[in-house]
């Protein structure tokens, strides 16, 4: 696909893998649907393909990731949902017409009202959304440990303990700057230069 373009974070819920197109939000942030055919890829590997994607639709799909974010972040941490957040993921909702679908292998496909369903690709995604922060799925909403991340992920792990949004990535990162921080002080500080 387009390899000049930051790689995508997808992890299997699709409401928190869409909310991870935009990663670091507390530090140098990426955003890894730049352009709208970037979204057009990203909706594709998730199950939602649509034939194209114009730059109004962009700007909903970037509104919609905002207000999960937001929402999902209130939930974790068991504050007021915020309200602005709430309309954008009803609008959204509301105005998609994406269908689910069952194969005759057992599977579920979203089929999408048209091939240009940019508005019902994030109707899907809104709604997955809402079945999160409702707390209609086994899970629990938290935020990444990384100080520069802080992203709402949907833990579904037996214990209920993960720290962080990807453990390929924050996770490695933060475990990478404790045993830095660790042979420091072993060694008695930084090395006088
Ligand atoms: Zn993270």
């Amino acid at each position: 696909m387009r390899a000049q373009f930051p790689d995508f974070r997808l992890g299997t819920v699709l409401a928190t893998s869409f909310t991870a197109t935009l990663t670091e939000r507390r530090g140098d942030a990426v955003e890894r649907i730049p352009i709208p055919d970037r979204l057009v890829d990203w909706l594709a590997v998730s199950g939602l393909t649509v034939q194209s994607c114009n730059a109004a639709q962009l700007g909903l799909a970037r509104e919609l990731r905002e207000s999960i974010h937001a929402a999902a972040t209130a939930a974790a941490i068991k504050d007021a949902l915020p309200a602005p957040a709430v309309q954008v993921i009803n609008d959204r909702s509301t105005q998609g017409r994406g269908a689910a679908i069952l194969t005759p292998d057992g599977n579920r496909r979203w089929l999408l009202s048209s091939a240009a369903g940019v508005e019902d690709a994030l109707g899907v995604i809104a709604a997955d959304a809402i079945s999160i922060i409702a707390g209609e799925r086994d899970g629990r909403l938290a935020l990444c440990a990384s100080p520069t991340c802080q992203a709402a992920f949907f833990d579904t792990s037996q214990s209920r303990t993960r720290r962080w949004c990807d453990m390929n990535t924050c996770g490695n990162r933060q475990k990478k700057a404790r045993f830095n921080a660790a042979t420091r002080k072993k060694t008695g500080g930084e090395p006088l230069a």
